[in-house]
């Protein structure tokens, strides 16, 4: 079932948002060469704490899960896509990483991902990132009341698809409201007109993930959690929480 949220709650959800914005700015800051994943981890805590919100990722556990979500925040590196479990790895100059981060305030969700390269950066990594955001900004202009879900999903699709790239298949983005995963889901690829209508008062998160060498396939770690590529080719991940109002989109997890 989709809940419609009201302009209160948009503005409540803004203020668990931007603690999300705040945080994944500061880890943007502070992800350097020698930084240790459980540095951030460590980091991104800090934020909560000091804004009194918490984490909707720790201990969180979907069917898929082999144990609970040790870590307030993912951290994938290089050829992890998604849910990278953070560790003592420590970042090497021309890393991928992919920051996804989730704030609970006043009993509403925030989530938000970026993706960055430490130290000297690859071409082919900064292309892949700056398509990721292009096809961000393409979601988020579809999410607009009168179009469809399908509209998003298209956007989103397109923008990957015409530079190349693979977009792993059955994750994707979702409704957000006082719990993380609400319905409807957010496919990155799919057709314009098809779908949910989207509605004032719908809160979604966006979020594209692509593949560089163009794969849709993808395998799950040892950890159970950490998504990798299966051809070891680099993945980038970007998202923002985004309400669906009358006077057009508005995010909600800004930095
Ligand atoms: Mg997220
Ligand atoms: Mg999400």
């Amino acid at each position: 079932m989709v809940e419609l949220k009201t302009d209160a709650s948009i503005d409540a959800m803004h203020e668990a948002g931007q603690v999300v914005g705040r945080a994944l700015a500061a880890l943007r800051d502070a992800a350097g060469v020698g930084v240790s994943l459980l540095e951030l981890d460590a980091l991104a805590r800090e934020v909560l704490r000091e804004a009194g919100a918490t984490s909707p990722f720790l201990g969180y556990r979907p069917s898929f899960a082999p144990a609970p979500f040790p870590a307030v925040l993912c951290a994938s590196v290089n050829d992890a896509i998604v849910h990278g479990v953070p560790t003592g790895y420590r970042l090497r100059d021309g890393d991928l990483l992919s920051l996804d981060f989730g704030a609970e305030l006043g009993g509403w969700v925030g989530d938000s991902a970026t993706s960055l390269v430490v130290g000297r950066p690859r071409r082919a990594d900064l292309r892949l990132i700056e398509t990721a955001e292009r096809a961000l900004a393409a979601g988020i202009d579809a999410a607009v009341v009168g179009n469809r879900i399908g509209d998003i999903a298209h956007a989103v699709g397109s923008v990957c698809r015409a530079a190349g790239y693979g977009i792993p298949d059955g994750f994707g983005g979702h409704g957000v409201g006082r719990r993380m995963h609400e319905d409807p889901g957010v496919p990155n690829e799919g057709r314009p007109g098809r779908g949910l209508p989207l509605r004032h008062g719908m809160v979604l998160a966006i979020e594209p993930m692509l593949i560089a060498d163009g794969t849709d396939g993808y395998h799950a770690a040892p950890d159970g959690w950490t998504l990798r590529t299966n051809g070891g080719a680099r993945a980038a991940h970007v998202e923002h929480t985004v309400a669906i109002t009358e006077s057009g989109p508005r995010i909600l997890t800004a930095r």
